[in-house]
């Protein structure tokens, strides 16, 4: 895979089908947490003022060029980047390929209602997916323990997190450990365009 730069923020150079091939092997590999993030040009500047952002994304597994503007800087300095790769469509592939395979997903995150109805409508748009969970992205510090406790005891394969950039990217890599969810992933407002 190569890996550019912008602004010193890391992007995998992959399409939308790679991408999945990568996420597959991640979820393959039981043994660890990987972090997927999904940049644009909003989080490439965010992480030049916020350095606990930036170091994250310099240490996440898979960083997919979703949005244009990335595209578009990217073949700017000479690189061939064949696509966008948006979070919502990311996690629209992955919901469909897991319709066959049957990987464990739990969806975390968007106001209370929201996740539940996500899980609602990709169960029918995907038949056969497995949603092990949802719970809404508002929680408290005090019930931290055990929604962590929650989610580890329903052994998802994929966790997509809707709490908006960064604190969906500074949540998962403070919890990784926790979690141990093969593959995580920052989605933002998927779950809201989803539920319509
Ligand atoms: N959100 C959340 N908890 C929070 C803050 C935000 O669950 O403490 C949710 C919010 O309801 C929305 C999503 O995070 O569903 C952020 O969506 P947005 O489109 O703003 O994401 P971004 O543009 O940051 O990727």
């Amino acid at each position: 895979r190569t890996r550019i730069n912008i602004l010193n923020v890391p992007i995998d150079v992959v399409t939308m089908k790679e991408a999945l091939t990568v996420i597959e092997g991640f979820i393959a590999d039981k043994s660890s947490s990987h972090l997927v993030a999904t940049a644009n040009a909003e989080m490439v500047m965010m992480a030049q003022s916020d350095k606990e952002l930036a170091n994250i994304l310099r240490q996440a597994d898979l960083v997919v060029p979703d949005g244009a503007g990335i595209v578009w800087a990217a073949r700017y300095h000479g690189y061939k980047m064949p696509e966008r790769v948006a979070g919502f469509d990311l996690a629209q592939a992955i919901l469909a390929r897991a319709a066959t395979t049957g990987y464990r997903i739990f969806l975390l995150g968007g106001a209370p209602g929201i996740a539940a109805r996500a899980k609602a409508v990709a169960e029918s748009r995907y038949p056969g997916v497995n949603i092990v969970g949802t719970y809404h992205g508002f929680f408290q510090a005090a019930d931290e323990a055990a929604l962590l406790a929650d989610i580890r005891a329903r052994r998802p394969d994929v966790i997509f997190v809707a709490l908006g950039v960064p604190k969906q990217e500074k949540w998962l890599w403070q919890h990784r450990k926790e979690l141990s969810v093969p593959v995580a992933i920052g989605v933002g407002g998927t779950f809201d365009v989803m539920a319509g």
